[in-house]
């Protein structure tokens, strides 16, 4: 019954989107929905992601309750059920046992259909690192149990300052989007993009997901170190999340700020290079042979 109903709020929320083909619009409205996505994205990815799956950082509680009541207002259930179905996707990644691969189960189960209706992997078992440490925290474990509070909160605040524009362009528009930002981390992060590190699972690099998804694109990276606070490695890859880890950081909010390792950095170089002398026969002449005799000589 609680799950039917579940499941008919998140159609609901979904088809509301289209809301915003009939309310009036005005440009700065594309504002409110960057800053409710956006927002939330970050809530997401830095306590979450960064903060109770990975313990990239340390924060104090009360930092702690904030990113996590932001995140909770994302509508993806609560931080709890989030991260440890998360854990078990790195420890089990693209093979049975995880609870989102499009390898294992196909595309639009890994996609929405694992959310929704998830038969095997619902339930966490209590020995995952994110229940046994953090279900000692009654406020978690609260926005946990009531992790429908703070997205109602958001669409009734929305709704009494602005009516249904705002409650469209505020709540509706950016909660799809959002869903999908992070949902493409589990489906287009394992089928499409770039593969900086050779890493067992599918993971990749993609720069259009790093961008609606605050940084979490760079999920190839992540995928070959997940302690690093920062999923973009290098300045150029856009990070929002990890500026954000480092202004709290900076404001001491944040300490214990788990870097990219020289060695991971390294291994960059490395495969890089790898890559570069694999391609170069296709522009250098001599062909194959000469270029075994080259790096046999190194
Ligand atoms: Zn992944
Ligand atoms: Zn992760």
């Amino acid at each position: 019954m609680l799950k039917t109903i579940a499941m008919l709020v998140f159609w609901l929320v979904q088809v509301s989107a289209l809301l915003v083909l009939v309310v009036p619009f005005s440009a700065g409205y594309i504002g409110l929905w960057a800053v409710s996505h956006f927002l939330r994205a970050i809530g997401l990815t830095l306590a979450f992601h960064r903060y109770f799956a990975h313990r990239a950082f340390q924060m104090n509680r009360a930092a702690r309750f904030f990113w996590t009541f932001v995140g909770t207002a994302a509508m993806q259930k609560g931080p709890l059920w989030w991260a440890g179905h998360h854990v078990n996707h790195h420890r089990f990644a693209d093979r049975e046992g995880d609870p989102h691969s499009p390898m294992v189960s196909g595309v639009y189960y890994a996609h929405i259909g694992w959310f929704l209706n998830d038969a095997k992997h619902n339930v966490i078992e209590a020995s995952n690192p994110v229940i046994r440490d953090f279900s000692k925290a009654p406020e978690i474990v609260w926005l946990d149990r009531f992790f429908f509070v703070p997205p109602i909160m958001l669409a009734a605040a929305m709704y009494l300052a602005g009516g249904m524009p705002w409650l469209v362009w505020g709540f509706c528009l950016p909660t799809v989007t959002l869903a999908h930002a992070t949902f493409a981390i589990n489906t287009v992060n394992h089928l499409f993009g770039s593969r900086r590190f050779e890493t067992i699972d599918e993971s990749r690099n993609n720069i259009i997901t790093a961008l609606f998804a605050a940084g979490e694109g760079w999920h190839n990276n992540h995928h070959r170190y997940q302690r690093a606070a920062r999923n973009g490695f290098y300045w150029w890859e856009f990070d929002p999340t990890w500026y954000t880890i480092r202004l709290m950081q900076g404001l001491g909010l944040a300490w214990d700020v788990q870097p990219v390792p020289a060695r991971i950095y390294a291994e960059a170089r490395a495969s890089r290079a790898r890559r570069v002398r694999r391609t170069a026969p296709s522009v250098l002449e001599p062909g194959p042979i000469g270029l075994e005799l080259a790096e046999d000589a190194e």
